[in-house]
């Protein structure tokens, strides 16, 4: 096969994002999104990115109820419409959590499947949407194998130190509580990046990667592996996201239950999709519109988004000041995800906080560093008090390139 092209499959409970990519040259032939499965207003938008002429976009609505398997028919036959089907030779999924057992991509057979699904435990909300994709994408291209590639496997280099809650042993040995650490992939492809402008191997890089779209997370890389992050079993612990609490004391939920007379199922949905900038801010979770907000001037909406940035950038700001723990020199910090590569005010905000450390911003650059652009954005007199030179990264991520490129490696 000539250039050959890995499907990339993404598939969360309602959704399936897809790319065909073809690892060795970095291209991206195709892309897009089906969205609000098995609802009224299920869609797919399909992008093609290889006709030299541009992107062109096809978006259909969909008949309902429309699922993850008929969407993925859909794709198949797309695919052939365009003749895409014989360059593709094997599908990569993104699999949420891949606990202690896996640390590498991973050729899906039948117990491959039977471990994600025990996972399910660990990650309720992820595993099992991701094994819909793999059953849909195992029928839909029966000859091709498929890879798993883990959010979680990247941060499996963390030291007991980092990965162990301060709860009693045994809750770990038997039943597997820890912390896991997520965006993993996503980590792992900005320091790949940041060690290729540094000109150094990954091997020898300090880094701390802010991790910042609707869900955050940051991440302590030394001499190139995973540390610490500050996301745990789940996805909920850390810093404050877009409708996720992040770190709390979970004294509150005792709280919430026995005086207040919560449920279980309502606690989760609080804490999950109803907190975090969309909590404080009871107007979105949407850093865009808070920002807007923000500045539109002095009435209560502009306050309160105003206060929900200011937390967000907080606890940020502390996240990646404890990581000076872990670290005795550092190369750089990156900005990545939605708001990371796009909101220069939050990214200003989080180093204006980090003076002590001596980090300083570059305010042209900072500015001018948004919607694709990668860059450093550090004032040059910008010195941790360690003797390396600190840079201020904002990279663009590409979660789905190394999905690619790693289930490529593994059929090789
Ligand atoms: P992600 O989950 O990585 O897609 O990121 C989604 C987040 O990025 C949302 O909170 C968006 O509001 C935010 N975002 C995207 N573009 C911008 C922008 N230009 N300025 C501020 N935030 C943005």
């Amino acid at each position: 096969m000539n250039n050959p092209a890995i499907l990339v499959i993404n598939c969360g409970s309602s959704s399936v994002k897809f790319s065909v990519i073809q690892p060795e040259s970095e291209t991206t032939l195709l892309s897009g999104l089906a969205e609000c499965l098995t609802t009224e207003d299920a869609s797919i938008k399909i992008k093609y990115h290889a006709n030299s002429e541009g992107i062109s976009t096809k978006t259909k609505a969909l008949a309902a109820p429309y699922d993850h398997q008929e969407a993925l028919n859909n794709l198949v036959k797309q695919l052939n419409i365009l003749n895409l089907v014989q360059n593709i030779c094997a599908v990569g999924h993104r699999v949420v959590h891949g606990g202690e057992l896996y640390s590498q991509p991973t050729l899906i057979n039948e117990d491959v499947k039977s471990t994600i699904e025990n996972l399910a435990k660990l990650a309720p909300l992820h595993n099992p949407t991701n094994l819909i994709g793999i059953n849909a994408c195992e029928k839909a291209f029966a000859s091709l194998p498929q890879i798993a590639v883990f959010d979680t496997a990247f941060h499996q280099t963390m030291p007991e130190k980092a990965y162990l809650y301060g709860i009693p042993f045994e809750l770990y040995n038997q039943h597997s509580i820890r912390r896991y650490g997520f965006h993993g992939t996503s980590h792992y492809f900005v320091a790949n990046q940041v060690a290729k402008l540094l000109n150094k191997p990954l091997a020898s890089c300090n880094l701390i990667s802010a991790h910042l779209g609707n869900g955050c997370s940051v991440t302590v890389i030394k001499n190139g592996e995973s540390v610490d992050t500050s996301m745990g079993m789940t996805p909920l612990e850390g810093v404050m996201m877009g409708t996720r609490c992040g770190d709390i004391d979970a004294g509150i939920i005792f709280h919430l239950v026995e005086r207040l007379g919560y449920t279980l199922e309502q606690v989760d949905t609080l804490l999950n999709k109803k907190s975090g900038l969309l909590g404080i801010s009871q107007l979105s979770n949407d850093c865009r519109t808070l920002e807007t907000t923000m500045l539109e001037g002095k009435n209560n909406d502009s306050a309160l988004a105003k206060l929900a940035l200011d937390v967000f950038c907080y606890r940020i700001a502390k996240s990646i000041a404890s990581f000076s723990a872990s670290l005795t020199e550092l190369d750089g910090l990156i900005f990545t995800g939605g708001i990371g590569e796009n909101s220069s005010w939050v990214r200003q905000q989080i180093i204006a906080q980090l003076s002590l450390l001596n980090f300083k911003i570059c305010d042209v650059s900072n500015l001018a560093t948004r919607f694709g652009a990668s860059g450093n954005i550090a004032a040059e007199s910008s010195r941790p008090s360690s003797l390396s030179l600190s840079l201020f990264w904002v990279i663009a991520t590409n979660e789905e390139l190394v999905i690619a490129q790693q289930s490529a490696l593994l059929l090789s």
